[in-house]
């Protein structure tokens, strides 16, 4: 990790701290940041306090006077009133100086990314989109992977902050293409983990060892993330969610979410996505029910067995 001699950035305003924005604000702390706090929900703020951070009343109180500004929201449309404002209040966009870097690290459509980053620009404000992954125990372990949408100039500028949470930080092209990239990792992870539950499903029903299937088709040409370290079959591993009742992992909630961001870009850009479109319907129908288990519980989908 890197401490804040290699950057120019001391002072950051931190917006949005839940279940992976607090634990990212931690590990800015504990590498010499100095941090502004702003989140909707103030329980989560009397910690950060205790560790040093400064509480602030809102997102434009939080902003001002800082080097940089990094939010960590639900969605889109908070991304947007944080920094256009909503309802005649006023947005980060209208009180920061043309100095601050601005970073959304939400999870939201690249479109979105894009107005906000347009709206920056004609302000003379510079916006990059660095969605992140590698989910809560990465944000604690200060492992995330950063895929950000920028210009290369301000790229190097935020890359020693975004190091002191993050393993790899990775440069996807111009504003946008942070968020292009992450989904489209995410709508092909949700194709591979249903057509894993699909192949264990069948292979299992066929009398196959759960364990033994797993172990030959790792070494063959099925080999995939979802099978090794996440497989969707209770009876194969002892750390995995299946193993715990699917918890403790990226809900299936999260999941859909992202696929929907999925279908959203590829519709706006007339992108045919069929598989995906399988595995959206197969995630939206079980995330009725299970949106808060881990997303391998799409296995319910074929064994209803493996949640009861
Ligand atoms: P979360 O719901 O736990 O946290 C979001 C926080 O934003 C909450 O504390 C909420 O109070 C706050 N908030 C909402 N509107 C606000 C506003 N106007 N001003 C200030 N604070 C506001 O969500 P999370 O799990 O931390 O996820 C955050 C983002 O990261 C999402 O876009 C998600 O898709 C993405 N993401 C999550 C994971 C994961 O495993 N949880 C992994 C990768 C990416």
């Amino acid at each position: 990790m890197p401490n804040n001699q290699q950057t120019a950035i001391k002072k950051i305003a931190f917006i949005g701290l839940g279940n992976m924005g607090k634990p990212m604000a931690e590990n800015l702390i504990k590498n010499g940041f100095a941090l502004n706090v702003f989140d909707l929900n103030t329980a989560v703020l009397d910690d950060l306090a205790k560790q040093g951070a400064n509480v602030a009343t809102s997102p434009v109180d939080a902003s001002k006077e800082v080097d940089m500004v990094i939010t960590m929201l639900p969605a889109g449309q908070h991304v947007k009133e944080v920094y256009l404002g909503k309802d005649g209040n006023q947005g980060l966009l209208d009180v920061v100086s043309k100095d601050t870097l601005l970073v959304d690290s939400s999870t939201i459509a690249a479109s979105d990314a894009r107005e906000v980053a347009e709206a920056a620009a004609d302000k003379g404000i510079q916006f990059m989109d660095a969605p992140v992954s590698g989910g809560t125990a990465g944000a604690a372990a200060g492992t995330l992977s950063f895929i950000v949408g920028g210009q290369a100039e301000q790229f190097e500028q935020v890359k020693p902050v975004l190091e002191a949470m993050g393993k790899n930080i990775f440069h996807a092209g111009e504003v946008g293409a942070g968020q292009v990239a992450k989904i489209c990792n995410n709508m092909l992870l949700g194709v591979i983990m249903t057509g894993t539950a699909e192949a264990m499903n069948l292979g299992a029903k066929n009398g196959l060892d759960p364990k033994v299937l797993a172990s030959i088709l790792s070494a063959s040409t099925g080999r995939n993330w979802a099978l090794e370290v996440c497989n969707p079959h209770p009876d194969v591993g002892d750390a995995m969610p299946s193993s715990r009742g699917y918890t403790g992992g990226f809900m299936s909630k999260l999941m859909l979410k992202d696929m929907n961001l999925a279908k959203q870009t590829a519709n706006d850009t007339k992108v045919v996505t069929p598989m995906a479109d399988q595995a959206t319907a197969l995630y939206s129908k079980h995330s009725e029910q299970h949106g808060d288990k881990d997303f391998s519980s799409i296995m319910a989908h074929y064994d209803a067995n493996v949640l009861q």
